[in-house]
């Protein structure tokens, strides 16, 4: 049984008096790849269960034993983002978008969290230097058209932190179309304000990235913050995660894409599990990801079915699943990459990992 130290830290300056605080417990885990404990109580109270292997949101939020497990392909950068640092703060991979690193904090921190080389490591938002730099980066590099505000949650910023980013980058390029990547909506959704959603109204060509796993996500404080962004007029998009007795059968994704369509939010991805340290628990095989997202097709219309995809181990990229597998061997599933190279991902045994919840 993992060790844990609970303290309480503080909550994001515009969360309402409902929202926070968030609690925190840290200890037990690999010091390398280590995610603290953090959840909001908003998102507890969506649990029916303190018992993370029987409930599907408290699997999100609580630590576990398996974590402790790390497998020898696992790491704290599944997806390889150091290696495609353009500056401090800045990932670069795709050739017309990077990726800004705001804020290393959340309101949850949850168990899957593929970003656990930054997320919760103390190394807070990011500077003016470094936005400077940024910036510097930006002006000299035009192909980049998109940027993406992550972390950590940018939501954790206060409203006037966040509208000076969104300043400072439209002060480069007006046109930038600009992504908040935000469990916010998810796990404390009285963040998204009226006073937020009027400050993000004045700027053009705004989408939010959500994250919702689980249909018991989509409650009526959800549903509420959903509208707030689209009466704002920013479209709001999903990436949900397969996870392994969180979401892995065709009722859960089919209840959880028709809620997030009802609610406005357009389902965009369904991410295979990526090689994190400690998370070998939550990943499904491939094979069993494509089996239920044939079936899904069979139910669902174009619109409410996201795109089946894998970020390639070490930074090979993201790739939809099945029209990019070339051909599955005994030890790996081989994939062509986005370079016109074969990756590899490991053919993980379901049954010889920790136990199925
Ligand atoms: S909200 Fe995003 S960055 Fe934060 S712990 Fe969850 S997955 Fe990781």
């Amino acid at each position: 049984m993992l060790a844990l130290m609970r303290t309480i830290i503080e909550r994001p300056e515009q969360s309402g008096p409902e929202g926070g605080p968030v609690e925190e417990l840290s200890g037990g885990v690999d010091p390398k790849t280590r995610l603290p404990f953090g959840v909001s109580r908003y998102y507890a109270a969506l649990a029916r269960s303190s018992d993370p292997a029987s409930d599907p949101i408290a699997a999100q939020y609580l630590p576990s034993a398996d974590e402790l497990v790390t497998l020898p392909y696992e790491t704290g950068d599944p997806i390889g983002d150091n290696r495609y640092l353009a500056a401090e703060r800045l990932v670069h991979h795709y050739p017309d978008r990077a990726l800004l690193l705001v804020n290393d904090r959340c309101a949850t921190y949850c168990r899957h969290c593929f970003r656990r080389h930054f997320t919760g490591h103390g190394r807070g938002r990011i500077t003016e230097e470094q936005l400077d730099a940024v910036c510097a980066y930006l002006r000299r590099t035009p192909a980049v058209r998109e940027l993406l505000l992550s972390g950590g949650d940018p939501l954790m910023l206060s409203d006037r932190e966040i509208e000076h980013l969104i300043e400072r980058l439209k002060q480069v390029d007006p046109d930038y179309v600009i992504r908040l990547c935000t469990r916010m909506p998810v796990v404390l959704p009285s963040r998204v304000t009226e006073a937020f959603v009027g400050m993000l109204s004045r700027f053009d060509s705004l989408w939010a990235v959500i994250h919702a796993n689980h249909p018991r996500e989509l409650t009526e404080e959800f549903r509420l913050a959903v509208r707030r962004l689209l009466r704002a007029g920013v479209p709001v998009v999903n990436q949900a995660v397969l996870l392994r007795g969180v979401n892995d059968d065709v009722a859960t994704l089919e209840a959880l894409f028709r809620g997030l369509l009802r609610s406005g939010v357009k389902p965009y991805y369904l991410f295979q599990g990526d090689l994190a340290a400690g998370t070998a628990h939550f990943r499904v095989s491939i094979e069993r990801g494509i089996a239920i997202m044939r079936e899904l097709r069979s139910r669902l219309s174009g619109l409410a079915l996201p795109t089946y995809a894998v970020d390639l181990p070490g930074g090979g990229g993201k790739v939809p699943v099945e029209a990019a597998l070339l051909r599955i061997e005994a030890d790996a599933y081989v994939f062509r990459g986005p370079d016109g190279g074969e990756h590899r991902y490991p053919r993980e045994s379901e049954l010889a990992g920790p136990a199925r919840r």
